[in-house]
């Protein structure tokens, strides 16, 4: 069983309404021994003219109240769960020098690294694929991603690689590891080269996929160029999603062939044995 959901949000994530408290309290009751937050810092979020307007408008982390919020609730449940302080980048070109400058500033256990708008638009908005085929804004969201690590790449792990198909006309009907190959086995060659760990994310699941983010396919080649270094995070935001289909995700792991899965403390990795 894995006991640790090293990507989870709470109110200091705009778009989060559990309470750090009741997620330590759901973890400490599913029998976990670890538990990583990892809020939203999306800087120059953009502002679709189309969005609803009961949705926020601004991901940023107010990281101060972050740090002291979660060392109180680390004195208060620290006997009883292992709890480590991380963040999301919503990786933007044009942000590298501020984001290293960021984590440089701040004793973060876990950096991921998340593709969250590509060229400034948010896929979670129609019009991020209006007026073009989902072959183009899926290859836009890919060649982006690896834009974003030519120039930054001081992150742990990079999250939810394959993000834009949960939002996609067709979300991943047509959508295979192949047709997109040339573009994700570079940033895979990438992550390798730099030692950033492949995130298996279970929101795929929970967004309908039927399979994680990235895809089996894509883990697959990850682990035939060389990659070993694997996290599991169920992205939730509330209770209920907390490890979300990690059997499953296990199961995959083993069955493409990883012994071990990751967490990372002091933004080094620690491994655990999966099965
Ligand atoms: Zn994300
Ligand atoms: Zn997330």
């Amino acid at each position: 069983m894995i006991k640790a959901d090293i990507h989870t949000h709470t109110t200091y994530s705009t778009d989060c309404e559990s309470p750090m408290e009741t997620m330590i309290l759901e973890a400490i009751s599913r029998g976990l021994d670890t538990l990583c937050f990892t809020e939203h810092m999306d800087k120059d979020y953009p502002i679709d003219p189309k969005r609803d307007p009961s949705l926020p408008t601004e991901f940023l982390l107010d990281t101060d109240a972050y740090r002291k919020g979660f060392l109180e609730m680390k004195e208060k449940y620290g006997d009883k769960i292992r709890l480590l302080w991380g963040v999301e980048l919503g990786l933007q070109p044009w942000l590298a020098d501020w984001q290293q400058n960021y984590v440089k500033s701040h004793p973060f256990d876990l950096v991921i690294g998340s593709m969250h708008n590509p060229k400034n638009v948010d896929p979670y908005y129609p019009t991020f694929f209006e007026g073009r085929s989902e072959q183009e804004a899926y290859t836009e969201y890919f060649t982006e991603t690896i834009e974003c690590l030519k120039s930054f790449s001081d992150f742990d792990v990079i999250g939810h690689m394959d993000y834009v198909v949960r939002y996609g006309p067709n979300k991943n009907k047509e959508y295979t590891y192949e047709k997109y190959s040339e573009y994700i086995d570079q940033i895979l060659n990438m992550i390798i080269e730099k030692n950033i760990a492949l995130e298996v994310n279970s929101g795929g699941y929970k967004n309908g996929l039927g399979e994680p983010n990235p895809c089996v396919d894509i883990i697959k080649k990850y682990k035939s160029l060389g990659g070993e270094l694997v996290t599991i995070g169920s992205d939730a935001h509330t209770p209920q999603f907390m490890c979300f289909e990690f059997e499953r995700i296990e199961k995959i792991l083993l069955e493409c062939g990883f012994k071990y899965h990751a967490i990372f403390i002091d933004r080094k990795p620690v491994l655990y044995p999966l099965g």
